[in-house]
């Protein structure tokens, strides 16, 4: 079983889908953060995309969801707060928007997912990678709540950003995701929307939660 649940930068969705992850006891795939880790190999590479894909090719990525967090690795080392950074935010749509890394990400995606009873996040689960999952969201808020939620999440991970920084960024990123050939992030037909804007985060898991029990 597959549920995905999409939608742009800050919407609530990794957060909410940890926490449902972890009361239904099933697994939680964040696939921004694979995207992010590609970037970090990107930048590791000094943004050169011939080494870049060489290097994508022989690297080790993988990930595991423990104690509500997920962890990515790259050869074996953890990644998470890394892949963070106000530098990984700036290039990932970049990298993101290039249909060989989508299909070097996809791949890694589909792979696990055969294997367990997975939530995951992203921007086109519903429509490109998981197109016949059993259950679709895609979540919403205004651009002043998404920057808020964003800025409190990097600023409690000791990073030094403004509010400001982080709204620029993230607009910056919806347009680049919305508006790329392959793949934008895109509402599925059949995904229920959610707007998180006037929501508690309790509500937005319980009505997740719920629907998937349903
Ligand atoms: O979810 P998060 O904000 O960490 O995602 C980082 C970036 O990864 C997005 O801005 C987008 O460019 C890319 N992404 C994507 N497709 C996905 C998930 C993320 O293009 N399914």
């Amino acid at each position: 079983m597959i549920v995905v649940i999409d939608g742009p930068a800050g919407s609530g969705k990794s957060s909410t889908a940890k926490a449902v992850a972890a009361k239904l006891q099933i697994q939680f795939l964040d696939s921004g953060a694979l995207y992010r880790v590609a970037t970090l190999v990107y930048l590791n590479c000094q943004k050169d995309y011939q080494k870049f894909f060489e290097q994508l090719e022989e690297s080790e990525i993988s990930f595991h969801f423990k104690k509500k967090k997920f962890h990515a690795f790259l050869d074996g080392r953890d990644v998470s707060d890394e892949i963070r950074s106000m530098e990984i935010s700036e290039n990932v749509s970049e990298v993101a928007s290039n249909s060989d890394v989508r299909a070097f990400v996809n791949q890694l995606m589909r792979e696990v997912v055969k294997q367990n009873v997975y939530i995951a996040d992203g921007r086109d689960l519903g429509t490109a990678v998981f197109p016949d999952a059993d259950l679709k969201f895609f979540m919403v808020a205004d651009l002043e709540t998404r920057a808020k939620r964003r800025f409190e999440e990097v600023k409690s991970s000791g990073k030094n950003v403004t509010l400001e920084e982080v709204k620029q960024n993230i607009a910056a990123r919806d347009e680049k995701d919305s508006n790329r050939s392959s793949d934008p992030l895109k509402k599925a037909d059949d995904a229920i929307l959610i707007d998180t804007s006037e929501m508690t985060f309790e509500e937005q898991v319980a009505f997740i939660s719920t629907e998937i029990k349903e």
